[in-house]
């Protein structure tokens, strides 16, 4: 796949989002985030805790309100749209959150839910869309008449996933989707997303904090510190030879099957810089292993550079001067 020589589907460019902290001190969020998708190609967005991920989701889909930059969706900007434009476009870009439950309201059954979207659009022959979803789903007919708190919290997952697909969207950000389930169930939902992407030529963007998650579903793979992107590649390469110290770090901590392929694991000491006061030069430079002066002073752009298995982008002083 050349995801970069065709058209974008998704165009992001300069995205940043400031929240006010409890001191009221501005936490940048995202800080400067720029990538493209390509149509049917599928996006891991990954990085620990409170690097932005989930606002990126969100702000993408305007659940949050970006501060600045822009999102252009089919050429078309998103954030300069109205309310009721919106909600029209929100047709071909779905999400799926973290938590099943809270994402499903409980007191309405489930061919309810999925239908909801098919009510909203006033979509008809709503009852065999809602029974073509739930096989697509992989779960019993039956289940329409039944409520969430009767599913386990893979099943409840795959009642949002038909819920988020409904109106046929062409593109799916699942944020976490699998980061509330039994590590047995984990699985299952990810073969399914993988499988539910490929069979409908989904574009995706599946965020998680866990490298060894988006691995198997991603074509390339975002790795986000601070707000921003630090690492972007294909995510063979990613896995085999990460550039940027920190993915280095999240690489190394992923088990591998192949005793031979395993590389030492790299322990990240240092404080994690302080998001409401955010150091001048490198975010990264309290725990990089290879901090120069240079890194404490200037911020490294996110500079791409061809390798043989298509783009990478990597935002490091010591990366490109390798
Ligand atoms: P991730 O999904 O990677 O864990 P988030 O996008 O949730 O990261 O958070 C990024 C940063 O923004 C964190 O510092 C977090 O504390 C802050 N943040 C997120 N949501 C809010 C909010 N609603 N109000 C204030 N700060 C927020």
């Amino acid at each position: 796949m050349t995801p970069l020589l065709s058209i974008p589907l998704l165009s992001v460019r300069g995205l940043t989002k400031s929240y006010a902290s409890a001191t009221g001190a501005p936490v940048q969020a995202l800080a400067g985030v720029d990538f493209d998708l390509a149509p049917g190609e599928a996006l891991g967005v990954v990085g620990e805790s409170g690097c932005g991920k989930s606002t990126l989701g969100r702000a993408l889909l305007r659940l949050v309100e970006p501060t600045s930059g822009s999102v252009t969706f089919q050429g078309q900007d998103i954030l300069s749209l109205s309310r009721r434009q919106l909600a029209q476009r929100r047709r071909d870009m779905q999400i799926v959150f973290q938590d099943p439950f809270g994402a499903l309201n409980p007191r309405h059954k489930v061919g309810t839910i999925i239908g909801e979207p098919l009510a909203v659009h006033d979509i008809p022959n709503r009852a065999r869309r809602i029974a073509e979803l739930l096989e697509m789903v992989g779960l019993p007919a039956d289940a329409a008449q039944r409520f969430p708190h009767e599913f386990s919290g893979g099943q409840r997952q795959r009642v949002a996933i038909a819920r988020a697909l409904a109106l046929n969207p062409k593109l799916l950000i699942a944020d976490e989707p699998v980061s509330a389930l039994d590590v047995s169930i984990q699985s299952q939902i990810i073969n399914l997303i993988a499988d539910l992407r490929g069979s409908l030529g989904l574009s995706m963007i599946f965020i998680s904090h866990d490298l060894s998650v988006v691995r198997h579903v991603s074509d390339r793979i975002a790795v986000m510190y601070f707000g921003r992107i630090v690492e972007i590649a294909p995510a063979q390469a990613l896995f085999d030879d990460p550039a940027h110290p920190y993915s280095q770090a999240l690489v190394s901590a992923v088990p591998l099957p192949d005793p031979s392929r395993r590389k030492a694991r790299v322990i990240l000491e240092g404080e994690l810089a302080d998001p409401a006061n955010p150091p001048p030069g490198c975010a990264f430079q309290s725990r990089c292993p290879f901090v120069t002066p240079r890194c404490r002073t200037e911020r490294p752009a996110l500079v791409e550079r061809r390798i043989e298995v298509g783009l990478r982008s990597v935002a490091c002083h010591l990366a490109q001067t390798a």
